[in-house]
């Protein structure tokens, strides 16, 4: 038996699957301890105590009993928040999947995820709000890029550092290049440069600072074109999450796929 650790933590409720007859493993996303398997005895019992805490698309403070290694248990909770926006619909609960997935590749289990966790909750509870849905996982995709080892430098050009002309993305060059050097690489992203300026924008802010915006449908497909590239090609990480995002917002094919 590993020593269990009493906790009080604030936490984002990642998925839950069945253990039991009447049990359930649910995953939650922590503050102080990465993403964690929690046991939950009982939980499918009429009039559980601890019900609304565990739903999907959740955040709540909880107190529990962290095991270092193996399944964690919740003895009882402060507060809890559903989305109730994101738990009524089906592309927001795919986005904040998505998030939640991303979130979870980026900290190992243990790892406390410091301000990684204002920035996934923020987003979360933005998405809840009404925020566009879309550029608030593309903020989270971006700052998390470091996480995976990929800090490509978004502030100007990586040969000049001009940030005045039209800018591209470059793999080989690890970041942007200006129009004055687009021919050092024929395999940049060929990205509109609004597109680019969005990531770069994106990049500074943070979630409480998005407001609604009108931007035009193809820019914001080809910010997610420059960012899909940088996940496949440079992260290697396509989540099971992101392949049922895309499916629904290309036309509800991911309806057909298997959520994990
Ligand atoms: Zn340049």
């Amino acid at each position: 038996m590993s020593r269990l650790i009493d906790a009080e933590f604030q936490g984002l409720v990642m998925y839950r699957r069945d253990y039991a007859e009447r049990d359930l493993l649910v995953q939650i996303l922590t503050d102080q301890f990465g993403p964690k398997m929690f046991l939950v005895r009982g939980a499918k019992k009429r009039g559980f105590k601890l019900t609304s805490a565990i739903l999907p698309f959740t955040e709540a403070t909880y107190v529990g009993r962290i095991s270092p290694e193996g399944l964690s248990y919740l003895t009882t909770t402060k507060t809890t928040k559903l989305w109730r926006n994101i738990s009524e619909d089906l592309l927001l609960q795919a986005y904040a999947a998505y998030i939640l997935s991303l979130a979870g590749a980026a900290f190992p289990e243990g790892e406390p995820l410091g301000r990684a966790f204002t920035l996934i909750q923020t987003a979360l509870n933005q998405i809840d709000g009404g925020i566009d849905p879309q550029l608030l996982t593309n903020m989270v995709e971006i700052k998390l890029l470091d996480r995976f080892g990929v800090a490509p430098d978004l502030s100007g050009c990586a040969i000049c550092g001009r940030n005045d002309l039209p800018l591209d993305y470059s793999e080989a060059f690890g970041g942007l290049l200006c129009q004055n050097h687009w021919a050092r690489d024929p395999h940049r992203l060929h990205a509109q440069p609004n597109a680019v300026v969005l990531v770069q924008r994106l990049a500074r802010m943070m979630p409480l600072q998005l407001g609604a915006t009108d931007l035009n449908p193809r820019t914001k497909r080809e910010l997610q074109r420059v960012l899909d590239h940088i996940y496949q090609d440079q992260v290697g990480l396509v989540p099971k999450s992101k392949k049922f995002l895309d499916g629904l917002v290309n036309g509800g094919n991911g309806l057909l796929l298997k959520r994990d």
